[in-house]
């Protein structure tokens, strides 16, 4: 730090400097996140000194917190479910998983997620002392669903599905996984932190929420598809307040006096931006923005297939991948990613407009001549 400090001007022209250094999202084809609504922005600049950390501190805020949890269990079919505002899917998942550790004494505490599970499970699992054993994939890329059972014991806490996986925008049979896990009473947590507001908007989307009564807990992320400003996720939880009261611990100083989030000071402001988003756009406006990147995600398959790239499969959610091998000549200065098993994945989020697809397309078509 330095000894004195320096002026405004000089501080802010090294802040903006370092911004320039940033990406613009127009070309970043490989981010499942992207630029707030203007709603977002506008909410969050007015919260932003909020805490919910404390909320008898921040009721009005804490009051937009239970909207939002109101809002999106509704959505996911479960009005009453209870749950919070989360940092994201990480943690989202995590609390799931410590739900279900605490709920089942096991020796040696083991839980079962598809090979195509985001790699927070691994933080999950790691923190939390679980064993996880990954079921490998269908040609699908979705959960095998008998493999799943096969890996099951005694000691299986949790089952995971993903319901739009983060490489290959696939859900995992979340009907049968379910079963399972109400015919064996294991906690089943669906990780739709990406799919979760997609697949609501689609036309006859797969059942994947806590419409499934063996669904136990499901994490859904507003700053992913839900163009809200970072940080915040949610962890919805079946209509049992004792499944969140198990994460509880004491606050002693704070303005309640228990407390069962993962952090502790909790911003108010990115809650206020996702409650804004949903209620501004509502079913119908959301429902416009997912036609569109699905549409865009179709033209995109469309369009690489008649370069001669084919689709690695069709997926249910805005995530393209595709099959272009290590010579492939792909055009610069487009940030794309690349899958596990090598594919090249592109995430058609909503600043992926139709004009950057095509525009993308053109890129392709010139390179490869
Ligand atoms: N789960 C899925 C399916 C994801 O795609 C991601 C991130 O892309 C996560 C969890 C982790 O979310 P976060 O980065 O918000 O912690």
């Amino acid at each position: 730090m330095r000894q004195t400090g320096c002026s405004e001007e000089e501080l802010f022209s090294f802040l903006s400097a370092k911004r320039r250094e940033d990406l613009g999202y127009k070309h970043v084809l490989s981010s499942m996140c992207t630029p707030p609504h203007p709603v977002a922005l506008r909410a969050h600049s007015m919260f932003i000194e909020t805490n919910l950390g404390d909320p008898g501190l921040f009721q009005g805020t804490a009051s937009l917190e239970k909207l939002l949890i109101e809002s999106l269990g509704t959505l996911l079919h479960n009005p009453d479910a209870v749950g919070y505002a989360t940092s994201g899917g990480t943690e989202s998942n995590i609390q799931a998983l410590r739900i279900a550790k605490k709920l089942k004494r096991a020796g040696s505490p083991n839980v079962i997620a598809p090979a195509s599970v985001h790699f927070s499970f691994e933080k999950a699992c790691d923190i939390l002392g679980l064993e996880m054993r990954t079921a490998p994939l269908d040609k699908d890329f979705r959960v095998d669903v008998e493999q799943v059972e096969s890996l099951i014991d005694r000691d299986t806490v949790a089952l995971i599905g993903v319901a739009g996986t983060t490489e290959y925008g696939m859900v995992d049979p979340i009907r049968d996984l379910a079963e399972i896990g109400e015919e064996r009473e294991i906690f089943v947590h669906v990780d739709a932190a990406f799919g979760g507001l997609v697949l609501p908007f689609l036309e006859n989307p797969p059942d994947f929420d806590l419409s499934l009564p063996g669904v136990s807990s499901i994490a859904v992320d507003p700053h992913k598809m839900g163009m809200s400003t970072m940080p915040v996720g949610s962890l919805l939880l079946r209509d049992d307040p004792g499944l969140l009261e198990s994460l509880s611990v004491d606050t002693p100083y704070l303005t309640v006096k228990r407390e069962y989030t993962l952090t502790g000071t909790r911003p108010g402001a990115p809650v206020a931006a996702a409650l804004a988003v949903l209620d501004y756009l509502g079913m119908d406006g959301m429902r416009a923005v997912v036609t569109g990147c699905m549409k865009n995600t179709h033209r995109l398959i469309e369009g690489m297939e008649t370069f001669g790239y084919p689709r690695a499969v069709t997926p249910d959610v805005n995530v393209a991948t595709f099959v272009c091998g290590d010579g492939a000549a792909l055009p610069a200065g487009w940030h794309l990613s690349r899958t596990r098993q090598g594919h090249t994945r592109i995430v058609c989020m909503p600043h992926v407009h139709r004009d950057v697809v095509e525009e993308f397309l053109r890129d392709v078509g010139e390179s490869i001549c």
